[in-house]
């Protein structure tokens, strides 16, 4: 982390919560915001964003999980980044590995999304992350510059785009990579960016790690240079956690 970059802690609440818990969550992160110094981000599913929205206050940027490349059409069941910027969000998550794996979604697709986001105003949240086997096999710069190149678009700057690396083995798994291992993978995705989109692109984008990060192992990886804040699944279920994990930025 250096101080050019906020950091930014961002909570992935998956497919969990009703509309009463997650107002009731949304509140307790949003009053807990003005004792970070952080910028925070929830992604509820996609039918909580209005009460989650209407439970924040000012500090916490509400995002989604995922949209359409389109702007609107015949998609039974998608959402477009329109929707999402005019239900009030300001990020959207694209290209999680769940959805890669249970989607089929291609660095393509993702691609196509994260310029759907740029379309509507919104910031895309773009995530990579190499499988056990790929890590196993030493494949995990390769598989990593693969998916950047595939799905990080050439118009990404760092004020619209922020990479999150997750390694897929990590998620849900309560396994982490050492701190080292996580910066030299975050350095990795600077470099490889600052190759594709430009130094000045690259030192200003903010990269966050995900995959098991809680409030016990947030401060040593959030201490690494290149890593700017964390993507939580399931540790941004509980707000204190959320906000513990918030905490723990330099
Ligand atoms: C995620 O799925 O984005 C994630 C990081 O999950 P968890 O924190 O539960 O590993």
């Amino acid at each position: 982390m250096t101080d050019a970059r906020t950091p930014l802690i961002a909570g992935n609440w998956k497919m969990n919560g009703v509309a009463a818990g997650g107002a009731e969550l949304a509140a307790a992160v949003s009053a807990g915001a003005n004792d970070v110094s952080a910028e925070l981000l929830v992604c509820p599913p996609t039918v909580l964003i209005a009460p989650v929205g209407a439970a924040l206050r000012d500090g916490v940027a509400l995002g989604a999980q995922d949209c359409h490349f389109a702007q609107s059409g015949a998609h039974t069941g998608d959402i477009s980044a329109e929707m999402l910027a005019d239900a009030g969000c300001a990020y959207v998550i694209v290209g999680h590995s769940e959805r890669r794996a249970d989607h089929g979604e291609t660095s393509g697709d993702v691609c196509a999304k994260a310029m759907a986001a740029y379309r509507a105003g919104l910031r895309a949240v773009i995530c990579v992350g190499e499988t056990e086997a790929e890590r196993d096999a030493g494949k995990t710069l390769e598989v990593i510059t693969a998916q950047l190149n595939g799905s990080v678009p050439s118009a990404a700057t760092a004020e619209n785009t922020v990479v999150a690396y997750e390694p897929v083995w990590a998620i849900g798994t309560g396994r982490t990579p050492t701190n080292d291992e996580a910066q030299a993978v975050h350095a990795h995705i600077r470099a490889a960016l600052s190759a594709s989109h430009g130094a000045a692109v690259s030192d200003g984008m903010r990269l966050l790690y995900g995959g098991s990060m809680k409030p016990e192992n947030a401060q040593g990886l959030l201490a690494q240079p290149d890593i700017d804040g964390g993507l939580i699944g399931g540790a941004s279920l509980k707000a204190e956690d959320f906000l513990a994990i918030a905490a723990s930025c330099p």
